[in-house]
C-alpha cells in the first residue's frame, strides 16, 4: 500500500492530538497535587476528616482537620476555609491561622480545604488561573485556585433537579456538587453529603461550640462584605458588627434565612450545638462584570469594570482603582475572627477562648500575605 498525502495527514493530526492531551492532561492532573499547608507552633495535632467519618478514607472527599490547643481549658471554636476553592480569602484565612496562631485557652479546630475535589478542577468557561503564586521572604508559594463545586469526575452525573435532605428543597442539578448546598449531610448521599455529614461529625465529635465559615462574592451581589449568623449567633453577630463599624471596617449584617436549606450557618446550626456563622468578602474575579481574568485580578483585585460598575451604582461595596486586593480580603476576615471570638468570650465566659499571633487588617495591609507564610516546604 502506498503511503499518500491523506495517510501521512492523519497520522500528522494524530500525534499532535496525542501530544496536546499529554501536554493539556499532565496540567489537569497536576491540580490533583494537594496544597502544602506548613503547621506553624501553635499546631497540637492533625487528624483526618476520614477519623471522623471512615468513608471518606483515600477519598477525594478527605481532608486535614488541625488542632490547636491551649494550656488553658475555655470553650472549643473552628474555622472552615475552602468550602469553596476559587474564594480564596477564605482558604488563605484558615491556612495564616494555621501556620501562625498560638491558642492561650481554649482549643482551635480549622479545616483550611473543606471541599479538596473542589480544588482539583477549575470552573468551566471562567478562564480562572490554575494558581496562585506568592511571594514569600524564603520563596514562592504556590496554591490552586479551585471551583465553586466538587470536580464530576468525583460525582457524575448531576440530576436534573438537585433535592436537598432533609428539606426537600430543589436546586438545579449542579448545585448537588456544591458543599455549602449539601449540610446536614448524609452517610449513603451525593459526594458532598458525605463531605458534609463528615464536618457535622467533627463539630459534634469535638464539642464545638462557635464555627464561622469563610466565603467570598462577587462585588455585584447584595450579601458581601457582611457577616450572616444562625439565630442562636444573632447577638454575637450583630455585636462584631457594630464594633467593626466603629473601628472603620464596614460590614453588613444578614441573619440565614430559614427556608434556605444545605448551608452551614443554617443547616451546621440547627444539627449540632455549634454557634454558626458565615463570612464574605468581594472578590471580583467571581463576579459577571469582570475584564481580564488571570492571577493578577485573583491576587490584586483590581478591575475597570467594576470601578465603571460602582460609579454607575451595580455594586454593593465601594469599587476604586485600589479594587479589593486579596490581603485586604484576608485582613478582614482575620480582624472580624478576633472580634468574634473576643465577644463570644465576653458572653460566654466559662467557654472563653484567646488566640494570639493572628495577624490582621493592618498588618496584611502594611506587609502582606506572603510575610506571614512560612518557608516552602
Ligand atoms: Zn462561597
Amino acid at each position: 500500500m502506498q503511503v499518500g498525502l491523506k495517510q501521512i495527514t492523519a497520522i500528522a493530526v494524530l500525534c499532535l492530538a496525542v501530544i496536546v492531551s499529554m501536554v493539556t492532561g499532565r496540567s489537569f492532573m497536576s491540580m490533583w497535587e494537594r496544597d502544602k499547608i506548613v503547621p506553624g507552633p501553635g499546631v497540637t495535632k492533625i487528624k483526618m476528616l476520614s477519623e471522623y467519618f471512615p468513608a471518606l478514607e483515600g477519598s477525594a472527599g478527605d481532608t486535614a482537620v488541625y488542632f490547636l490547643e491551649g494550656s488553658e481549658p475555655g470553650g472549643t471554636v473552628s474555622v472552615m476555609g475552602g468550602t469553596h476553592a476559587d474564594e480564596p480569602s477564605g482558604w488563605m484565612s484558615a491556612i495564616l491561622i494555621v501556620e501562625n496562631a498560638v491558642v492561650k485557652k481554649g482549643r482551635l479546630i480549622v479545616v483550611p480545604q473543606c471541599n479538596q475535589s473542589g480544588f482539583t478542577h477549575s470552573y468551566p468557561q471562567e478562564a480562572y488561573p490554575q494558581r496562585i503564586d506568592i511571594a514569600t521572604p524564603h520563596g514562592v508559594r504556590s496554591f490552586r485556585f479551585g471551583s465553586r463545586t466538587a470536580n464530576p469526575i468525583h460525582f457524575w452525573p448531576d440530576p436534573e433537579v438537585y433535592v436537598h435532605y432533609p428539606s426537600g428543597q430543589n436546586l438545579s442539578g449542579d448545585e448537588v456538587r456544591n458543599l455549602n448546598r449539601a449540610y446536614p449531610g448524609r452517610p449513603l448521599g451525593s459526594f458532598a453529603e458525605r463531605v458534609a455529614f463528615g464536618i457535622k461529625a467533627v463539630l459534634l465529635s469535638e464539642k464545638v461550640d462557635l464555627n464561622v465559615d469563610l466565603h467570598e462574592a462577587p462585588p455585584e451581589y447584595p450579601f458581601i462584605n457582611a457577616i450572616g449568623a444562625h439565630e442562636r449567633g444573632k447577638e454575637i453577630a450583630t455585636l462584631v458588627a457594630m464594633e467593626l463599624q466603629a473601628e472603620k471596617i464596614s460590614i453588613g449584617l444578614e441573619l440565614s434565612p430559614p427556608r434556605f436549606h444545605g448551608l452551614t450557618y443554617r443547616e451546621l446550626g440547627d444539627f449540632t450545638p455549634a454557634i454558626c456563622l458565615l463570612m464574605e468578602t468581594a472578590n471580583p474575579i467571581q463576579g459577571r462584570l469582570r475584564g481580564v481574568t488571570d492571577q493578577e485580578l485573583a491576587l490584586q483585585g483590581q478591575d475597570d469594570f467594576y470601578v465603571q460598575a460602582a460609579r454607575l451604582g451595580r455594586t454593593f461595596v465601594p469599587f476604586d482603582l485600589n479594587g479589593w486586593p486579596l490581603r485586604i480580603r484576608v485582613g478582614r476576615h482575620l480582624s472580624a475572627l478576633l472580634k468574634i471570638w473576643t465577644v463570644f468570650s465576653d458572653l460566654n465566659q466559662d467557654k472563653a477562648f484567646v488566640a494570639e499571633n493572628i495577624p490582621s487588617l493592618d498588618e496584611l495591609r502594611e506587609k502582606g500575605i506572603g510575610y506571614f507564610l512560612k518557608a516552602p516546604p
